[in-house]
């Protein structure tokens, strides 16, 4: 292993340390409340909905598209799910993980959807509540990018190739 493979082996995490998962569960859940929040205060059988679609994005569309073929299957990754997903599917094919990233549009749902969600009763309402919580939930989309590249994908496995990393410029940053 030349120096400069040995610098980047060191700077990846082989599986990520707490503060990390928690700081990106916390994102990850305000925007999920947002978002539930945003849903429900159209109709709440859409609220529902878009919870029973979240546990199904969660624990089957993500694991069987995403981290069956990742490095970070069985391991704590930036969320811990590669873990959750070793107990639920067995591990698929690494070469895999770029092709699978198609079905991502099934995830992306998850915040599409209160997105326009948002959008529309701002649209409907012209409060300025509904105003507040439409920019609070583009800011908060914004941030997760942020931040999911600044604490994650800079010391990530996948990173030269993973199809997710927001802002693809990462993909040429060997600096981390
Ligand atoms: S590179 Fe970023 S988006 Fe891709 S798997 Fe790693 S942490 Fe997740």
């Amino acid at each position: 292993m030349n120096r400069q493979s040995e610098k980047e082996s060191f700077a990846f995490y082989e599986s990520y340390p707490g503060h990390v998962m928690i700081f990106r569960w916390i994102v990850l859940a305000v925007i999920f409340g947002l978002g539930v929040y945003v849903l429900s205060d159209i109709k709440e059988i859409l609220g529902v909905a878009y919870v029973i679609y979240s546990v199904v994005a969660l624990t089957f569309i993500l694991p069987l598209s995403r981290c069956v073929s990742c490095y970070y299957y069985g391991k704590a990754c930036n969320t811990g799910w590669g873990r959750l997903a070793a107990y639920l599917f067995p591990k698929g094919d690494e070469s895999q993980y770029v092709k699978h990233y198609s079905y991502a549009i099934l995830l992306h749902l998850l915040w599409v959807i209160p997105f326009f969600a948002s959008f529309f009763q701002l649209l409907r309402r012209k409060e300025i509540v509904t105003l507040i919580v439409f920019l609070s939930y583009l800011l908060l989309l914004l941030v997760e990018r942020v931040t999911l590249r600044k604490v994650a994908c800079t010391r990530c496995h996948q990173k030269y190739f993973c199809p997710a990393v927001p802002f693809r410029k990462i993909g040429v940053d060997k600096s981390n």
